[in-house]
């Protein structure tokens, strides 16, 4: 259903992009700081962040925070819209990858997926049955498909949604976080 999903996402980045410069700052921040505070965080030791695209949520005080106690990792592009994941500390080089996302460099040391405890993930919408819809290449639908950590979606508020059109293939979210804080699917 490509054409529903595409209505429904760029609909979504449209309120996104819509939100000031300082409103994402500041939401992104209280995400951060609700985040920090789960027991869903505090018990993972292997956690797969991002780094943001424009208007995404920015959690990269996180990083600043909290890496002397856990293991961060995030995500490079593959071709055939695979990820892999690799050690980040706030010291590290990164490089540009697809969608002018900035990402750690090839060499960064490999984690398995089998190994992440929690994936904070990325989205363009999320709904109240953890459907999510992503940018439109399936990248964490591969990457996700067999990963057996705990899967937190991360937005605003304005990217929560009643109803997701989903596909077989979707790897449905455990949670969704925002500025208006967690739900639990
Ligand atoms: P997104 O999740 O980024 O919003 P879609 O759900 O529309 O994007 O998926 C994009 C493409 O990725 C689809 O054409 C789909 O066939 C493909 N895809 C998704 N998951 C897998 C998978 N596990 N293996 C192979 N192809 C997949
Ligand atoms: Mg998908």
């Amino acid at each position: 259903m490509p054409d529903v999903k595409l209505a429904v996402r760029n609909d979504v980045l449209g309120k996104r992009r819509a939100l000031s410069t300082e409103s994402r700052k500041q939401k992104s921040q209280a995400i951060v700081g609700s985040l920090i505070e789960l027991s869903l965080f505090k018990d993972a030791m292997t956690i797969a962040t991002y780094l943001p695209l424009t208007s995404e949520v920015d959690l990269s005080r996180l990083l600043r925070l909290e890496h002397r106690s856990k293991c961060f990792v995030a995500p490079r592009t593959l071709s055939n819209f695979e990820l892999s994941f690799h050690r980040v500390t706030p010291s590290d080089m990164l490089e540009m990858g697809f969608g002018g996302a900035r990402q750690p460099t090839e060499v960064a040391d490999l984690v398995p997926p089998s190994a992440i405890d929690l994936f904070l993930v990325p989205l363009a919408a999320c709904d109240r049955q953890g459907n999510r819809l992503g940018f439109g290449k399936g990248y964490y639908d591969r990457a996700l498909a067999d990963a057996p950590g705990f899967k937190l979606g991360i937005g605003f508020h304005c990217q929560l949604l009643d109803h997701v059109p989903s596909d077989s293939y979707d790897v449905p979210m455990n949670g969704f976080l925002s500025e208006e804080g967690l739900i639990q699917f």
